[in-house]
């Protein structure tokens, strides 16, 4: 019967080829009877496999480190750790920070209990000695295959962990970007709403005071007809600037309207809220901008007026009539005469 098998085997290799390559796949052979590796080597000449010998556990575990094989091929009896123990240490590490995933064939002598034993003890395959080499060569084939098909999907799995990484990245720039102002990079209105209702809820639950104010530039359409409506930008950026500084980092500053700043200042009383408002206050009239349009340069100064309300207080009982009221304080600074903070509740 030797030309049919010579022939199956022929048949494998070629019909396998071109799925997975495992030329140059590489092999960990263990024994300590050195006439059994020669066997081994033999039986699989022609494969172009690489072959690492090893002819106790110790070595076995050496090797493992040093190699990085694709196949373990191991005797079970062998001085020392045995192929079993062995197996288990294999099985035991097989996360991508130890071994990773290394097939395990067994070789044995005994021909009955061995098998169970072995597959049991987590080895993938095995064989019993004395071995059919067109059998050896099959199975180690097979492990191969199993072993590059793991591979394959360590290298598509981590390439899955990087475009999600890069999903999730995206996600949250396009986050940042949608609840951002362009012009001031000051949080938009709309992410404002969110901030507001959440610090309400919060400084309604834990009995906190929360002050809001609200800020216009004064004659600002007068600052656009002067140095033109790109240095009215310039001068926005600026306040919105200035206002971020004075405030402390749990502050919630935002780009309310046009020319329109709004703050939240959680755990703020009302003198601390018109302390704040007046370093903004005093923050924006101390600016002093370069207008470069004209032969001559300008200097640009602006003001700006401030309605400050603070929760609890007199018919502040919602987040709505908390910005209603610091509107109506801003409405007051503004008829009188502006470049000034107001307050709700004052005398
Ligand atoms: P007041 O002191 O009463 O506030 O006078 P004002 O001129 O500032 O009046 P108002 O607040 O009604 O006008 C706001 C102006 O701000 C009108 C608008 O052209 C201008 N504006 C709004 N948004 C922008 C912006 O993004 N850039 C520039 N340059 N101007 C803006
Ligand atoms: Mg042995
Ligand atoms: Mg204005
Ligand atoms: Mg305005």
């Amino acid at each position: 019967m030797p030309a049919p098998r010579r022939k199956t085997l022929e048949a494998t290799r070629r019909q396998d080829e071109p799925a997975v390559r495992l030329w140059g796949r590489t092999l960990l052979i263990a024994d300590d009877d050195r006439a059994v590796l020669s066997q081994i080597r033999a039986g699989l000449e022609g494969f172009g496999y690489a072959f690492v010998e090893a002819h106790d556990g110790t070595e076995v575990l050496t090797a493992l480190r040093k190699a990085q094989p694709d196949l373990l091929l191991m005797d079970v009896e062998m001085p020392g750790l045995g192929g079993v123990e062995i197996t288990r240490i294999v099985k035991a590490n097989q996360s991508t920070s130890g071994f990773g995933f290394i097939p395990v064939i067994l070789m044995t002598a005994r021909r009955t209990t061995g098998k169970v034993e072995g597959l049991e003890l987590g080895a993938d395959d095995y064989l019993t000695k004395p071995f059919d080499m067109l059998e050896l060569a099959a199975r180690v084939r097979s492990m191969l295959r199993l072993k590059a098909l793991q591979d394959a999907l360590v290298d598509k799995n981590k390439e899955l962990d990087r475009a999600n990484k890069e999903l999730e990245e995206k996600r949250q720039e396009l986050l940042l970007l949608s609840r951002t102002d362009g012009l001031t990079q000051l949080i938009n209105r709309r992410h404002f709403e969110e901030r507001l209702a959440a610090e309400f809820a919060r400084a309604a639950r834990y009995r906190a005071p929360l002050s809001c104010f609200l800020l216009d530039i004064d004659h600002f359409k007068k600052v656009n007809d002067t140095w033109g409506h790109p240095f009215g930008d310039v001068v926005l950026k600026e306040v919105a600037g200035v206002a971020r500084r004075a405030l402390r980092d749990v502050d919630v500053l935002a780009r309310y309207g046009g020319e329109e700043l709004i703050a939240l200042l959680p755990e703020t009383t009302p003198e601390e809220a018109w302390r704040a408002a007046e370093r903004v206050r005093l923050g924006v009239e101390a600016m002093r901008l370069t207008n470069r349009s004209r032969p001559e340069p300008a200097v640009v100064r602006c003001t700006a007026s401030i309605g400050v309300a603070t929760f609890p207080g007199e018919g502040i009982d919602t987040a709505e009539t908390l910005v209603q009221a610091a509107d109506e304080c801003l409405y007051v600074a503004k008829q009188s005469g502006r470049n000034q903070v107001r307050q709700s509740g004052e005398a």
